[in-house]
């Protein structure tokens, strides 16, 4: 009775709580209404244009604001009263402080309250790993090093603080995540993407969201999230960025919309589009793709805001609208929601001309500024545009600093350890040297304190490099030299000097990466003199260790023999020296596991996802010739599997799989492990990949602990998208891969 008693009591709270929050969504769309009702054209038109905060800024020149930075009040005034603009994005070169952002935002939400109808404006910015163009504030890997903890929780925990970081500024909505899939390591942008495996990329995708939106918005610690940039912005053949994709349909649905489907379940608020095409149609002007796509299938309601500059450049640069009034013709009517203009009011001029003209309905603006204003009112801004700024005490405090710690300490991978030559004793004489070994741009990469991220003034001191970090641990017993540049050789004669009296070499080496077109590169190799340098000090017979610190997989064919151990440690942070030090001495176990595959050949570059025919050959004829596999990554312990066991072994489509295997730590140290679940459809009829990761966990265990890990997988899971284009699961054999244990079953 009692039980029956509190179910009742259970169902009468949950209807409560949907009919509450139908009603929230209810009211919500009535004062959006009500609003779009007093709106004049103009000022609709304003709510879809978004200025960079670079023209509210005084300085003669709109992209070098003077120093200090303080807004021009006339052109905040000219912006927000005269222009009736609704949204503000970005930060100036350098960072603002945490009292010039509170300041920033104050002022313009003061100005929009000088507006006819009062609206607030929506302020966007870029903070995907950490408050990142805040100084001081908390800084935590990129994406890729954040996929390769696969630890989603973490990574949710990691977006909650860059999201209660953002809105301490004033600002409420965040240009991330990126939902880009990482499979060409060739493109600028792949460190800001989760790595080449949808299902991986999902899992964070969805935590980041979670994290940054929490359940209930409103409230003063969360954030609107933005997914980009939608879609297939990652794969340019060229590998440069913002250049022409080939994408067909089949590829298209079923690698690439999948992580926005699922933030789009999970409730994402907004979008960024692809600044480029997919074949022969820039995304900006792609109807199909943002409204019959985006809209009619995936179902998604929220605000669609262009990347930068990119209507006028399909104009300008990609020759598609013989005009710039003739752009925003075919972008509005695509479905874009939002202009990121950024520096003039032209947009607004045009738009205005078009929808008297009635090239652009006016049912097309209202559903713009719909879907803005409701956003807003999301957000909570008409209530509360500023929030109550002595409500962040954690702001970039040691609770966060030891969350970002935990964020690179769990990403950093070991893909090399012979004769066991890590971890270190703290008495080992070592020498740590090579050009990334000094320097924090190089463990953060770009969007830190500036656009790529690599003004080492920016930098707070107290943060440590690798050397600094060593020595921290090491003290006496860590020498440092800087014996090469990214491109050039330097002291190597001291190097050798010091390595005589050393018992172990760390060379650190990787790159310096630019994000954009500026991180277009011409070759996927490093600097020959990198290469150099460890053959070099490999001459000295001390071991040596490999550090490599970089966003992508880099190529290290040619000198991985010389290495006794190897470590990546992505772009891990601010905390990442810190990490790596306390990795190499022990104090941490490394869990990290690759989230791509570690090509052995700048031009083979298949990934773990590979049709058969890619293995069909064996030896350096190979398409598919990883020198470490998705996934792969070492612990100072060792794991044992054994026992898989599956439910049953015949199938039909509406069953779930049920999984269970068991995990020893066999080693003498306590560490985590990721169990990776892969499945392979043997036959099908679109030629299938050679496995798909189709679930994952990561455990902790204590040495000798064993575990006995499950995974529940619906067989609809194990669907793929037909020549239709449609998705299907076909009946036949399947295989199951756990580490080293595989089973078959069959599905009718
Ligand atoms: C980038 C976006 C970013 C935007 C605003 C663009 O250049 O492509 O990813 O969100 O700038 O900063």
């Amino acid at each position: 009775m009692k039980r029956v008693l509190s179910f009742s009591i259970l169902l009468v709270v949950l209807c409560v709580m949907i009919s509450t929050n139908y009603k929230t969504e209810n009211s919500l769309e009535q004062k959006v209404d009500n609003l779009i009702q007093q709106m004049t054209l103009e000022e609709k038109i304003g709510q879809m244009t978004q200025i960079s905060i670079n023209y509210l800024l005084e300085g003669s020149e709109l992209y070098k604001p003077a120093l200090p930075y303080k807004l021009n009040l006339d052109s905040v005034h000219k912006t927000i009263v005269d222009k009736k603009v609704g949204s503000i994005f970005g930060c100036a070169r350098g960072p603002f402080t945490l009292k010039q952002w509170q300041s920033f935002t104050t002022q313009i939400q003061d100005c929009a309250q000088k507006t006819r109808l009062q609206i607030p404006v929506i302020y966007g910015v870029d903070a995907i790993h950490g408050g990142t163009f805040v100084s001081g504030s908390t800084i935590f890997p990129q994406q890729i090093g954040l996929a390769a903890t696969w630890n989603p929780e973490l990574v949710k925990t990691l977006a909650n603080v860059a999201a209660y970081e953002c809105r301490a500024t004033g600002v409420p909505w965040n240009f991330s995540p990126v939902l880009d899939m990482g499979r060409n390591p060739l493109w600028s942008r792949f460190f800001e993407t989760f790595g080449e495996d949808v299902y991986l990329a999902r899992a964070m995708g969805n935590a980041t969201i979670d994290g940054y939106q929490g359940g209930i918005l409103p409230d003063q610690h969360h954030v609107s999230a933005c997914m980009k940039h939608f879609v297939g912005y990652s794969v340019p053949l060229s590998g440069k960025d913002r250049t022409q994709a080939w994408i067909d349909e089949r590829m298209l649905r079923e690698y690439f919309l999948p992580t926005f489907q699922d933030a789009i379940n999970a409730n994402a608020l907004t979008l960024m589009v692809n600044s480029g095409e997919i074949n022969g149609i820039p995304v900006h002007a792609n109807k199909y793709l943002l409204t019959d796509v985006l809209r009619d299938e995936l179902g998604f309601k929220g605000l669609v805001v262009t990347d930068f500059k990119d209507i006028i450049l399909l104009h300008k640069s990609h020759h598609v609208a013989a005009s710039y009034k003739e752009a925003v013709k075919l972008a509005i009517n695509a479905g874009i929601d939002m202009s990121m203009v950024p520096y003039d009011f032209d947009f607004q001029k045009y738009l205005l001309e078009l929808v008297n003209e009635g090239a652009v309905s006016m049912s097309r603006i209202n559903e713009s500024v719909r879907r803005i204003l409701l956003t807003k009112f999301k957000l909570n801004l008409f209530e509360k545009p500023i929030p109550d700024f002595t409500k962040y005490p954690k702001f970039a405090g040691e609770e966060f600093t030891k969350l970002s710690l935990q964020g690179a300490r769990e990403s950093i991978t070991l893909l090399k350890n012979e004769q066991l030559t890590l971890p270190f004793s703290s008495d080992k004489k070592l020498l740590v040297c090579g050009p990334t070994s000094d320097e924090m741009k190089f463990l953060n990469g770009p969007w830190t304190y500036s656009w790529q991220g690599d003004k080492e003034m920016y930098f707070p001191d107290a943060k440590h490099s690798i050397k600094e970090a060593m020595q921290f641990i090491g003290g006496e017993n860590v020498k440092w030299l800087k014996t090469a540049n990214l491109s050039t050789m330097l002291n190597f004669e001291k190097a050798e000097e010091l390595a005589s009296e050393v018992d172990a070499i760390v060379v650190c080496i990787g790159e310096q990466h630019g994000v954009e077109e500026k991180g277009n590169i011409n070759n996927y190799l490093l600097p020959n003199v990198q290469y150099e340098l460890v053959k070099k000090l490999s001459k000295l017979n001390k071991p040596i260790v490999l550090v490599i610190n970089s966003g992508r997989p880099q190529i290290i064919t040619e000198i991985e023999p010389f290495c006794d151990a190897i470590l990546t440690c992505y772009l891990p942070g601010n905390e990442g020296g810190d990490a790596l030090a306390q990795i190499l001495y022990g104090q941490v176990n490394p869990s990290g596991k690759l989230p791509f595959t570690w090509h052995k050949y700048p031009h083979t570059i298949s990934l773990y996802d590979h049709k058969y025919t890619d293995c069909n050959i064996e030896g350096e004829e190979a398409p598919y010739q990883p020198l470490y596999e998705f996934g792969y990554g070492l612990s100072y312990t060792t794991f044992e599997y054994s026992g898989l066991k599956l439910n049953q072994s015949n199938f039909s489509h509406d069953d779930t799989l049920e999984v269970e295997i068991s995990v020893k730590n066999s080693g003498d140290k306590d560490g985590k492990e990721v169990v990776r679940v892969f499945i392979s459809d043997i036959y099908a009829s679109i030629t299938p990949p050679l496995k798909r990761l189709r679930a994952f966990r990561k455990i902790y265990l204590k040495a000798g602990q064993t575990k006995l890990v499950r995974f529940s997988i619906p067989l609809n899971d194990l669907a793929f998208v037909n020549a239709d284009n449609k998705w299907e699961l076909e009946s036949g054999d399947f295989s199951i891969l756990i580490d080293h244990c595989n089973k078959t079953f069959s599905l009718k």
